[in-house]
């Protein structure tokens, strides 16, 4: 009796230590997972947030400027090796700049994720570019001669006129917008109206607008748009000023608030990606745009950076690579022209505001220099003198 109630007190011990033993081993089981932050770094955001310093609405015509700012923009196009130099170097500039490093690091992750993206097509890019008849022949005949021939497919000319000889060209859209050809903000939001709509029925996944005295790199456009994603909220131009636009808001029975936003000037051409196209439906599709360019009395491309910035709350990414003769198109160094996705030319009559890209074509053969361009990109263009070819 004795012994068994010792043997019985043995049992217990051995069983209490099996039991230790066994939980031990469940320890590692039982601990929580991993969080979803500690396996998957987060998503390349697309732009920066511009600042918000103040900024007044410069007073009359058209709101574009060439004051421009290198501040609060990231270095795009960084889809290859040299893109990656290029964007380095480009942030260097900002050096001092507080948004440097953060421009920097913005500028590598999409690097990074770039790759791993499908491939982006020329078809995929809805190239929109705004004219009016009078200068069918002026403008955009050099335009049919250079970048047009090589992206007809994915560029839609909006007129304001019928031209047989224009609808005669093979494989070009030309669409009639019947707007007014008055260079007025209601004629020019009008225009930017079937713009839009055009690209939501295009399926297309970019929308890039140009005026017709802007020379469009492809391969150039090509690179930087491959860097995002069309699903995403993307903006990209050019600041027109330096600072936001303020603008006065009308709100219901005549009052009116004030509102700050940044927006890419026309002038030098901007893209928007088809997921954010789609979100400005409500106040862009189907003559919706017009009301809201009254609602803020601004012209097309600052009524494009109200709905996006104002209304949307989408930051803008800004970037230099786009261009119009609003800047000193000189300054630009002449070996990185051709790195460039805008051009444009301005002031033949009294001072000439072109691109410095010597060789080929003098200036009284070639006054905009785009025939230069084209041929220093595709000099096997047959009209291209032999000898700029390799
Ligand atoms: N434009 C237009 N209607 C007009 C005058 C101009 O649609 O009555 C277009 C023109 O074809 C160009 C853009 O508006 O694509 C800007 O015109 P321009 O280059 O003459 O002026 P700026 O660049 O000085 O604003
Ligand atoms: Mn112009």
């Amino acid at each position: 009796m004795h012994l068994s109630h010792i043997g019985i007190n043995k049992l217990c011990f051995l069983v209490s230590l099996a039991l230790c033993a066994f939980l031990l081993l469940l320890i590692p089981t039982l601990q929580a997972p991993p969080r979803q932050g500690d396996r998957l770094p987060p998503p390349p955001r697309p732009h920066t947030k511009p600042a918000s310093a103040a900024g007044r609405l410069p007073s009359g015509g058209s709101a574009r400027s060439n004051k421009t700012t290198v501040a609060h923009r990231v270095t795009l196009d960084e889809s290859q090796q040299t893109r990656k130099e290029s964007a380095g170097a480009e942030i260097r500039s900002l050096k001092g700049d507080a948004g440097a490093a953060a421009a920097a690091a913005a500028a590598q992750r999409r690097y990074s994720g770039s790759r791993s993206r499908d491939p982006l097509e020329p078809k995929d890019i809805f190239i929109a570019i705004k004219t009016t008849k009078k200068y069918h022949k002026t403008r955009l005949e050099l335009l049919f001669q250079t970048w047009v021939s090589r992206a007809k497919e994915q560029t839609f000319i909006f007129t304001d006129g019928e031209d047989k000889e224009l609808r005669k060209k093979p494989g070009l859209n030309m669409i009639n917008t019947n707007c007014s050809a008055a260079h007025t903000r209601q004629a020019l939001c009008c225009k930017m109206s079937v713009e839009y709509d055009k690209f939501i029925e295009s399926q297309k996944k970019w929308f890039c607008h140009v005026d017709d005295d802007n020379y469009v790199i492809l391969p150039s456009l090509l690179r930087l748009l491959a860097s995002y994603s069309h699903t995403q909220d993307v903006y990209l131009g050019r600041p027109s000023l330096d600072h936001p636009i303020e603008a006065a808001e009308r709100v219901k029975s005549d009052g009116s608030v004030s509102v700050k936003f940044w927006f890419a000037t026309g002038g030098a051409g901007f893209c928007i990606s088809r997921g954010l196209a789609l979100k400005m439906s409500p106040w862009a599709s189907l003559g919706n745009f017009i009301t809201t360019a009254e609602k803020i009395r601004l012209p097309d491309d600052c009524t494009i950076g109200y709905i996006i910035e104002a209304l949307l709350e989408v930051s803008m990414t800004h970037t230099h690579l786009f261009h119009s003769h609003l800047e000193n198109l000189q300054r630009l160094p002449s070996n990185t022209v051709l790195d460039q996705v805008t051009l444009s030319y301005g002031g033949f009559e009294n001072r000439r505001n072109v691109v410095s890209v010597g060789g080929i074509f003098s200036l009284a053969e070639d006054p905009s220099r785009f025939k230069t361009i084209h041929c220093l990109l595709y000099p096997e263009t047959e009209w291209c003198p032999k000898k700029s070819r390799p």
